[in-house]
């Protein structure tokens, strides 16, 4: 029976309007002439899906388009994308400044990987320090989010990649929170976007992924480390973050339309003693938001501090009905998440305390649903306390 490793490929005849996926680890070649050419990048192709697959450059390409830059590569997951961009500009004996508010496993990758390559990384609030005190010879990564987890600060990246430039350090952004649909910051000077696909950019919590977009040297480099450090996405995956991405643009604006009202009602209720949401008047960062963000919307996310610390917030989560508990964000459906005990659980309790992830703190991941329905649950869910 050899039909059987050979048949099956008679039928491509005309292009499909979806992209196939190329679920193939390796390409086969006529002859090595034309291996060696697609190997030393004198001809195009593609030889094995650790390196390369047709679903990541097509995915490479919606991204470059969305995010402004000139090139992209695609990963596992956002840790994957943030560990191989570092790695691939740092040496022992450099420097990154690195903000202090940061999703917890970047802040743990800088904190405690890092080190042990001989890597120093400074951590300062780059809202509130004096960044240019901090720069030194040695500084090659300045290291920030657009809207920083769980308590949603605006970094003025104009500003910060202006800094960085004149000390000849690279501003690498994590855009995950606000997507290029919010925020484009290598229009804004960025040299680096990184993203964590497994969020807006899945948008369904079925997909792990990761993506890194800058001008195409930077992104040869990060290409060839992560080729050898693995972190490859599965073209499946990649196939399903295309699909995800028809929708991002329409995803993104109901998002922050519903995010908007949940907060304002939030705002007026007694029980909440603070709303973290760039879209609000009151909140600190909504005059920087409104200047680097487009569209006028301010994105999903939103975190509430309740009175009570602990004991309350887990009687609001086991009073809310539809509103899951997840540690996760971005979906489409409303969820919540503890910061204290969830994305930031390795910091210690005081550095954690002292830049206001406290144990009152509830993250909300805004969904695409009824927005009324959803105000009504927490609304009996608060109720309750
Ligand atoms: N960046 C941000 C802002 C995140 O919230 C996360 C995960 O929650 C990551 C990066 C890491 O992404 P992943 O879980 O896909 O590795």
């Amino acid at each position: 029976m050899t039909e059987l490793t050979h048949m099956g490929k008679k039928s491509h005849i005309n292009n499909p309007k979806v992209l196939p996926i190329y679920l193939s680890s390796v390409f086969s070649f006529d002859d090595i002439e034309t291996l060696d050419k697609i190997y030393n990048g004198e001809e195009k192709g593609y030889i094995y899906s650790r390196i390369n697959n047709p679903i990541y450059d097509s995915l490479s390409e919606i991204m470059v388009s969305i995010e402004g830059g000139e090139a992209c590569r695609v990963y596992s997951t956002g840790m994957a994308a943030i560990t191989t961009t570092i790695l691939s500009h740092v040496k022992q004996g450099d420097h990154i400044i690195a903000d202090s508010v940061l999703y917890g496993g970047t802040l743990q990758f800088f904190k405690e990987e890092l080190s042990r390559f001989g890597i120093e990384v400074s951590f300062i609030d780059f809202r509130k320090d004096d960044i240019e005190k901090h720069f030194k010879e040695n500084t090659k990564i300045v290291y920030t989010e657009t809207i920083s987890n769980p308590l949603m600060e605006v970094t003025d990246i104009e500003r910060i990649a202006k800094i960085s430039h004149k000390y000849n350090a690279k501003l690498v952004i994590d855009n995950t929170f606000a997507t290029p649909i919010i925020c484009q910051p290598l229009k804004l000077g960025a040299d680096i976007v990184i993203h964590s696909a497994t969020k807006y950019t899945s948008g369904h919590s079925d997909v792990m992924g990761g993506i890194v977009v800058s001008d195409s040297d930077t992104i040869d480099k990060i290409g060839k480390i992560g080729t050898i450090y693995g972190a490859s996405l599965s073209p499946f995956d990649g196939w399903l973050l295309i699909r995800s991405l028809r929708t991002l643009e329409l995803r993104v604006k109901r998002h922050s339309e519903n995010a908007i009202k949940l907060a304002r009602y939030f705002e007026n209720n007694k029980k909440i003693k603070r709303v973290y949401y760039p879209g609000l008047e009151s909140f600190p960062y909504h005059n920087m938001a409104k200047k680097i963000f487009s569209n006028e919307i301010f994105g999903g996310m939103l975190s509430i501090e309740i009175e009570g610390g602990y004991e309350t917030v887990n009687k609001l989560i086991q009073a809310l009905k539809e509103v899951k508990f997840v540690p996760s964000l971005a979906s489409y459906d409303t969820t919540v998440s503890y910061p204290a005990k969830t994305s930031h659980r390795n910091m210690n309790k005081e550095d954690r305390q002292r830049i206001g992830i406290t144990d009152g703190l509830l993250r909300i991941s805004v969904g695409l649903e009824n927005i009324d329905d959803i105000i009504e649950q927490f609304e009996k869910a608060l109720q309750k306390l």
